[in-house]
């Protein structure tokens, strides 16, 4: 059994390709570099950190007046990722996530209040999408045991497990601050929507410390806001599902989520079958279909949830569904490489 654990990864910045001479493309890039390191007119410039967080690489990248104040609000971001990591992470027995999981079928528990709003954002697209997002696939993750322990379960232990992903039994009370998952076994698991959540919540973070622009990329959900010191649109390149080289879109962004979902992020073959870690709710087994969807919104943390949503509808049911929903666009790719966008997709800068 071959296990591959990829992330998605979002390439940021400026990109350049020439046909001229090496030593006059190696200075134009060395120029476009000083520019896009260094600085607009008024002396701002990039400042830019990755570390491991939420069992990923982090990319937070500002636009700072000075490297001390970039370096201040990446550090102050990373903060934000560590508080949010230590409410919302499955792997953590002492979360917020991990204390109501425990409590499954003991009653509600008072959680802090931007839990509940995460729970209702995730209920919402759970509505909005016929539950091919659904929260509650947390036994069926775990029993799937990717990508720590994977393995092909029995069709019986699976469908043992099908009352448990049952949405009824998530009951939120914002009035009360509680939640409550009804039946003992039941797994809240968030790892479809906390990434693009976190990405919207560090943005808000930098925002109030001044920064004006500013990147911030979980693997593969990536939040941006502002420009680039000299006033340009931000690149983001989505990857290529098929472990290609070149980027399979490049999108101008100045605001906004991009968010992708897919086969490649986590998965391991078994009999020459991928296995991966999107779960369709209908048969608790791994998406098939589409390699990867990526989709444009407004938020973070509805770009993550629906990319995921999206992945399981799969082309036809999704592209309708998005097609359908004002605000949001969306490429995906089939297990072939062939691209599909939907009408409002952004053209190729
Ligand atoms: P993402 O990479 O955002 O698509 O999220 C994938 C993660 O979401 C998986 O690793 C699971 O933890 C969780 N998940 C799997 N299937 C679903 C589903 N149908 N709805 C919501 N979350 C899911
Ligand atoms: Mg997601």
């Amino acid at each position: 059994m071959n296990v591959a654990l990829l992330t998605c990864v979002a390439m940021v910045g400026a990109m350049h390709s020439s046909r001229r001479s090496l030593g006059w493309s190696l200075m134009v890039l060395l120029i476009l570099l000083v520019a896009a390191l260094n600085c607009s007119p008024g002396g701002s410039r990039v400042v830019r950190r990755s570390a491991a967080h939420m069992g990923t690489v982090v990319t937070i990248s500002v636009v700072a007046t000075s490297k001390s104040h970039g370096e201040q609000s990446i550090d102050r971001g990373f903060a934000e990722i560590a508080r949010l990591e230590q409410m919302l992470s499955s792997y953590r027995a002492t979360s917020v996530l991990s204390r109501l999981n425990a409590m499954a079928g003991a009653g509600p528990v008072s959680v802090p209040e931007e839990f509940i709003e995460l729970i209702l954002v995730a209920q919402e697209v759970a509505a909005s999408t016929g539950s091919a997002f659904n929260p509650l696939m947390g036994p069926a993750v775990k029993l799937w045991g990717i990508p720590e322990n994977p393995r092909v379960p029995s069709p019986e232990a699976l469908e043992a497990l099908r009352p448990l992903t049952d949405l009824a039994g998530l009951s939120v009370m914002p009035q009360r601050g509680t939640v409550a998952l009804s039946r003992p076994g039941m797994a809240l698991g968030l790892g479809g929507i906390a990434k693009g959540y976190t990405a919207d919540r560090v943005t808000e973070i930098l925002k109030g410390l001044g920064v004006t622009g500013g990147v911030v990329a979980i693997s593969g959900d990536v939040r941006v806001f502002g420009t680039q010191p000299d006033g340009s649109p931000w690149r983001v390149a989505v990857q290529d599902p098929g472990g290609g080289p070149d980027p399979i879109a490049v999108i101008e962004m100045s605001g906004g989520a991009l968010s992708t979902s897919g086969d490649y992020q986590r998965f391991f073959e078994q009999d020459g079958i991928r296995y991966h870690h999107i779960l369709d709710p209908r048969t608790l087994r791994p998406t098939r279909g589409l390699a990867s969807v990526s989709v444009l919104t407004a938020d973070g943390v509805r770009a993550d949830a629906l990319a995921t949503a999206v992945l399981v509808m799969g082309a036809v049911e999704g592209l309708a569904y998005v097609e359908a929903s004002a605000g949001v666009e969306a490429l995906f790719v089939d297990q072939n490489g062939h691209l599909t966008a939907t009408s409002g997709w952004p053209k190729r800068p």
